[in-house]
């Protein structure tokens, strides 16, 4: 994508939308900021976390013991400050130590971004991501409800990899070997790594989710990759402006409520069912969130059905019921699982296959190797695998991985008790979740959208 794609003129604001209705009005792009490096306390629509009173540094230094193989340490300090020197110390000795970035989720665009600033020396840096722009997930249900055209809601990478002075392949990771230190990508290629950093994200596991839904990779709409997602959302609308289309969505999580009211907004003419399972609509949210969400969903004609999709076939969702529920586009938003090639890797995984890391965002099995957002379990505390958490580890990785580069102590991540969740409803409507607290209106969507904007705006260089 070109940085001119998500120009004014080019968006849904100033002319027609994906979903086919024009004139509304020009929101403007928001032109990339600069940057003072955002640090901690950034926030975003991922739940953006406001200042909580009295609450101290998120960040905590903590002696570690450095990865092995063990650097001559450098003098310790403040861990940034000093890197510059301590890197190119170290390469003057050698050839560069490889470090490698895989995917340019949430966490990596902030190390990225903060290379962008003072490239990083002394080590070879690489960038192993398949597309060449991270897709904001928090803006995906307003690129589906027609506020966003796509190009609105990325991250470019290909000026932040320019600026930062790293190498990027374009390319998937398909197997590691932590014993090995290697990384097998999609082409057959092995790369050695002296460091390695994962933040790929979750995974919709085609072959596991076909086990328990027969019929599901033939028939459904899955959200992952959300790239692609968001090239295929445009032909579903394209149909809807057709013919009234029965939409359903598998799976009542925060996404799939989003996306729901995102696609009543589209398609006001859509019967749009949403298979809520046997799990209390908006669990893990407080009360009042819980009733907000659910009069807004019926508010917006969302049928919602107390049941699991048991299978899929060509028009119809066979439910655990027994019963079968007529469909043309079956939207799955459930399962994010762990990636696969992360099971046989040797590293140390939680029970459900995501890599176990401590509070320095570190492997608890191999000391060179670093994870953060949703592909990471921390150990020491239980987080929801969210953007917002994403997006809130990324300062941290930042300052450890440029201090296991030389040598310096590592800092424990605090993420923050409580988030700011904002759930959008379709229209310019939101409600909003923090700690016991609920509020809702179109001041929250406005909201989101602000603080959506400004984070996006951080990272286009
Ligand atoms: C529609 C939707 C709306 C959402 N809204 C919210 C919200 O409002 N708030 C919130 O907190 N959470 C939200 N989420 C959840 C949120 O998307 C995730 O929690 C978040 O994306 C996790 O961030 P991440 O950085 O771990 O991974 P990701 O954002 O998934 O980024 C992973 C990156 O790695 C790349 N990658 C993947 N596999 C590989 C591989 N094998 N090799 C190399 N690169 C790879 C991907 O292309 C991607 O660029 C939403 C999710 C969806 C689907």
């Amino acid at each position: 994508m070109g940085q001119g794609a998500d120009g004014a003129g080019q968006g849904p604001h100033s002319g027609r939308d994906h979903c086919g209705r024009t004139g509304r009005r020009a929101l403007g792009r928001i032109r990339a900021g600069h940057a003072a490096w955002p640090g901690a306390e950034q926030d975003s629509g991922h739940g953006a976390q406001l200042p909580h009173p009295g609450r101290g540094q998120q960040i905590r230094r903590r002696p570690v013991a450095p990865c092995p193989p063990a650097r001559r340490p450098v003098a310790l300090g403040p861990a940034l400050p000093r890197l510059e020197a301590g890197l190119s110390t170290a390469a003057a000795k050698g050839p560069a130590r490889q470090l490698l970035l895989l995917g340019a989720g949430h966490a990596h665009v902030q190390v990225l971004a903060q290379m962008a600033q003072a490239p990083w020396t002394g080590a070879q840096i690489t960038l192993i991501a398949p597309y060449d722009r991270q897709l904001y997930s928090g803006m995906v249900p307003g690129f589906v409800a027609g506020h966003y055209a796509l190009d609105d809601c990325v991250i470019p990478l290909q000026p932040l990899v320019q600026r930062s002075g790293i190498r990027w392949l374009q390319r998937s990771v398909s197997a590691l070997d932590a014993q090995a230190q290697t990384v097998q990508l999609d082409d057959g290629s092995v790369l050695h790594y002296d460091w390695l950093s994962i933040n790929t994200g979750p995974v919709q596991n085609r072959a596991l989710i076909e086990q328990s839904l027969p019929g599901a990779r033939e028939h459904a709409l899955f959200i992952r990759p959300i790239e692609a997602f968001g090239a295929l959302w445009p032909q579903v609308v394209q149909m809807g402006q057709s013919r009234a289309l029965r939409i359903a969505v598998v799976g009542a999580g925060a996404a799939g409520m989003e996306l729901a009211m995102a696609m009543r907004h589209c398609l006001p003419g859509a019967a749009i069912t949403l298979l809520c399972g046997d799990v209390p609509l908006g669990a893990g949210y407080n009360a009042g969130v819980q009733a907000k969400l659910r009069a807004a969903l019926l508010k917006r004609k969302i049928t919602l059905l107390p049941d699991s999709a048991a299978g899929l076939r060509s028009g119809e969702i066979l439910l655990a019921s027994g019963a079968s529920l007529a469909c043309d586009v079956p939207v799955l938003t459930v399962g994010a699982q762990a990636p696969a090639w992360l099971q046989p890797s040797g590293l140390a995984l939680d029970a459900q296959g995501f890599v176990a890391v401590d509070a320095c965002q570190r492997s608890t099995s191999h000391a060179q190797v670093f994870a953060a957002g949703d592909v990471s379990s921390r150990v020491d505390r239980t987080l929801a695998r969210s953007g917002v958490y994403a997006v809130r580890a990324g300062p941290a990785l930042a300052t450890n991985l440029a201090a296991t580069l030389a040598g310096q102590l590592l800092l424990e991540h605090q993420p923050p008790q409580h988030t700011l969740n904002l759930i959008s409803c379709g229209d310019h409507f939101a409600i909003a979740s923090w700690g016991e607290h609920s509020a809702q209106g179109r001041w929250v969507w406005w909201l989101k959208d602000w603080i959506d904007r400004r984070f996006l705006a951080r990272y286009r260089l």
